[in-house]
């Protein structure tokens, strides 16, 4: 990246803009390193509207370290249901546990922090800064973005060393008065001036006079970022079967990869047609009842995008499914939201 001066010069008329617009956010409120660990988790791969009712529930149920360690796992799943990435929660219970034992509590610096489960050098440094007031870095999409068009740089910014230099030059430009503010700062830039998809709001924004992605008019086309490869299609084909007493067949994900561990509706691979699904079920050892077309829906992960189908079965339990009554599946059971098409018909 080159241009590093421009970082450094950006302190000042960041922060005065910061000092008037900052977002007001619940954990901003009260900086303790497990509410700012809490809301930085959530926040990876979300949006903060999203975030936010999700985040005070959670603060509700385990407002300490101790209590989210102790926490059952279900109740954890369930508190994030809808908030998908679900290794994010059973991490946040991993790294809670191994925080109290080895150090006590929520360590202070980037080597501690990002040793333990599902904290990375963003989350490290967010937390390490805002919490624990350390001049360190977090640099993440947002921050690439404001960055790669201050500095009208053609990097690009999904190549790790960009990414390191950058953590580099913002490591040098952190006032040491302000680390945490300087980096909110520049987040909650990118999150409501220097905005994605060719949209930035240079009017508005307190860099104008020093962007030279703006004085160049490449400010829109950047960053530039390498062409992703492509999500893999996966056809699905999703059963809804209900027992005599109105339960809803679950199952349990294997414990690694996609949604690993998670509970999910019964899924038969491809799109099964009739004769396929009732020859699925009735291999369980399931008589079945009735059988009615589902139609169709998609759900996108990280890199999978699945394409589903799904049928309505009547059966009799059993089957090894696990059955769970409406009200279970309300407040007991998370079900990721990749099934929210199907979920209706469970009731
Ligand atoms: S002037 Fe425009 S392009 Fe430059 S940082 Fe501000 S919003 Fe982004």
């Amino acid at each position: 990246m080159e241009h590093p001066e421009l970082i450094k010069q950006m302190a000042a008329p960041l922060l005065a803009w910061y000092d008037r617009e900052a977002r007001v956010l619940p954990w901003r409120e009260n900086t303790d390193p497990y509410r700012v660990w809490v809301s930085e988790i959530m926040l990876q791969q979300t949006r903060v509207e999203a975030v936010l009712p999700y985040y005070e529930r959670f603060l509700a149920a385990f407002p300490t370290l101790q209590a989210l360690a102790a926490a059952p796992e279900e109740q954890l799943l369930k508190l994030w249901e809808g908030l998908g990435y679900y290794s994010r929660a059973r991490n946040l219970q991993k790294a809670a546990r191994e925080a109290l034992e080895r150090f006590g509590g929520l360590p202070g610096t980037v080597k501690e922090l990002s040793s333990l489960p599902g904290i990375g050098a963003y989350t490290a440094g967010a937390v390490a800064s805002i919490a624990f007031s350390q001049p360190v870095p977090a640099v993440d999409g947002n921050v690439l973005r404001v960055l790669a068009r201050l500095t009208d740089s053609r990097d690009d910014v999904l190549s790790p060393a960009v990414k390191r230099e950058a953590e580099r030059c913002v490591a040098a430009a952190i006032p040491r008065e302000r680390p945490g503010d300087f980096n909110q700062a520049i987040m909650d830039l990118g999150a409501t001036v220097c905005l994605p998809n060719g949209a930035p709001r240079c009017e508005d924004c307190p860099l104008s006079a020093i962007c030279l992605g703006r004085a160049r008019g490449t400010a829109a086309q950047l960053p530039v970022k390498a062409k992703k490869k492509e999500r893999r299609v996966e056809e699905q084909t999703v059963l809804v079967l209900l027992d005599g007493e109105g339960r809803a067949a679950l199952e349990k994900r294997p414990p690694k990869g996609l949604l690993a561990g998670m509970w999910q509706l019964p899924l038969l691979p491809g799109h099964a047609g009739e004769e396929t699904t009732r020859a699925a079920l009735e291999s369980r050892g399931l008589a079945v009842k009735s059988l009615e077309p589902l139609g169709e829906a998609s759900h996108i992960f990280t890199h999978v995008e699945w394409r589903m189908t799904g049928w309505l079965a009547r059966v009799d339990g059993g089957g090894g499914f696990t059955w769970a009554a409406p009200e279970e599946l309300e407040e007991r059971y998370a079900l990721p939201s990749a099934f929210r098409a199907y979920r209706g018909a469970c009731f």
